[in-house]
């Protein structure tokens, strides 16, 4: 965690007074092109929270703004994908390059995996490999990219999808998932905003961050809307295999005769290698709309010119793909269960915060400030300021994510971890309680 604590500005600062004299003397000079890109990420909120906590605290920094659950032991990959990883390297077969969309191996393992949850089956040749599932999004982003185009991304969201239009000249366009709709997309919202230039939607299913898993009805509304706009959809499913409530997980593939889908996946989450970075696009696309509109095209050449992904992981993924991996899936998805039922509960007692939904997927929990029992709390980023000042804890404000006076919570952590941190959460907010709010509440647990 040490490297967060460093002050992204102060190194900046610093080196700007140091060679201010000298920058006369040089011709060249950093390009800014991912200046305004790089801003919409949620990496400099939490740099800025990470500083305001401080040793003065006398309790140790609680980093759940943002998370890798591949951190904690409890979280450990099972023996089998390490093993499958080990024996290619052992093997000399992962030293080579492999070509731009992927070795056949790998794209007919990701085929096969994909194909077990669809009525119309891909071939290995609607699969490209990527450099883990971010990758995928840049190159779709760039594949999109045209004069006026628009897209379709939702509030809140996963922030790499708008830096990647940003960067690619993409015009971003907002749609609301509805917490009191089960975070259900606004699809009449949707209709209004599209026009001639508007290319795709993106979904995420799984929904990162809101932590519902969308049934079916509602994936075939989705389809049914985009076939109506003439957009693509694209499906963001890498925590498909994140999930620990009732609701089944749906591919958005299924509906791919009524509008053709992207989907977008990889071994980051569900396998908790992040740093692997093995990832991939998968064409749902029985009618072959993508090759005869060019995008299927635009996706090779994109590939073309940028970092293959790693053929060791790739030369693994048969191994790792064919196996159910039940078991590692089972037992990850039971702590963040107990995790999840942990925070509610506490919840339960903190009147300033109220979770709409309980996640079944994923690991985050959203929780909505009640600002007017609060004083002095300005926003949900003075919320998340105050509480790294005063608790040295850290939580993601909202307005990170596009859903201004909310918090997320990460519970991809140890269970110890979030008890510590509810903890200071209800004494923060007792602490923060409007005098009148906080009379009645003591009033009421009879402490009065
Ligand atoms: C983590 C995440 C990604 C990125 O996955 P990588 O394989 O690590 O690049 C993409 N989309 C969503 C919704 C994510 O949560």
């Amino acid at each position: 965690m040490s490297h967060l604590l460093v002050s992204s500005h102060q190194t900046e600062e610093e080196a700007e007074t140091q060679h201010e004299s000298e920058n006369s003397v040089w011709r060249f000079r950093g390009s800014d092109t991912a200046a305004k890109a790089s801003s919409v990420t949620m990496r400099v909120i939490v740099y800025k929270l990470f500083d305001l906590c401080s040793p003065d605290i006398k309790k140790p920094l609680l980093p759940l703004a943002h998370g890798d659950p591949s951190v904690y032991p409890c979280y450990r990959t099972s023996i089998h994908v390490e093993n499958a990883v080990a024996d290619v390297l052992r093997s000399g077969k992962g030293n080579s390059y492999g070509p731009a969309a992927g070795i056949l191996p790998a794209r007919q393992a990701v085929a096969d995996f994909v194909n077990r949850d669809l009525t119309n089956k891909v071939t290995p040749n609607d699969v490209y490999m990527t450099v883990g599932c971010n990758q995928g999004i840049e190159v779709l982003m760039q594949a999109l990219a045209a004069p006026n185009a628009n897209i379709f991304l939702p509030r809140p969201s996963y922030p790499h999808y708008e830096a990647r239009c940003v960067y690619s000249g993409l015009e971003v366009r907002k749609y609301d998932l509805l917490p009191e709709n089960e975070w259900e997309i606004d699809l009449q919202g949707i209709e209004a905003m599209a026009d001639e230039n508007t290319v795709a939607m993106v979904i995420i299913n799984p929904n990162n961050p809101c932590g519902n898993v969308y049934s079916y009805d509602h994936l075939k509304k989705v389809a049914e809307m985009a076939r109506k706009l003439g957009i693509m959809v694209i499906t963001d499913e890498v925590y498909s295999q994140t999930i620990f409530g009732d609701n089944p997980f749906v591919p958005m593939g299924e509906f791919g005769s009524i509008a053709p889908v992207i989907t977008l996946g990889g071994l980051s989450k569900g396998w908790i290698v992040p740093g692997w970075r093995i990832g991939w696009i998968a064409l749902n696309d029985p009618k072959g709309i993508f090759k005869s509109t060019g995008v299927a095209q635009s996706i090779q050449q994109n590939l073309d010119i940028t970092p293959d992904a790693n053929t060791l992981v790739q030369n693994a993924l048969p191994q790792i793909l064919e196996k159910s991996n039940k078991e590692m899936f089972a037992k990850k998805n039971s702590i963040l269960k107990q995790n999840v039922d942990l925070v509610c509960d506490r919840l339960e007692d903190i009147p300033c915060l109220v979770c709409t939904k309980k996640p079944e997927s994923c690991t985050y929990l959203l929780t909505k400030l009640e600002l007017p029992l609060m004083e002095d709390i300005e926003d949900d980023m003075d919320f998340c300021m105050k509480l790294a000042a005063e608790e040295n804890l850290v939580l993601l404000p909202g307005v990170a994510l596009g859903l201004k006076n909310w918090a997320r919570i990460t519970i991809g952590v140890e269970g110890r971890m979030l008890e510590d941190a509810l903890e200071r959460l209800s004494r923060f907010c007792q602490r923060h309680l409007k005098k009148t709010e906080a009379s009645l509440q003591a009033k009421y647990n009879g402490e009065i």
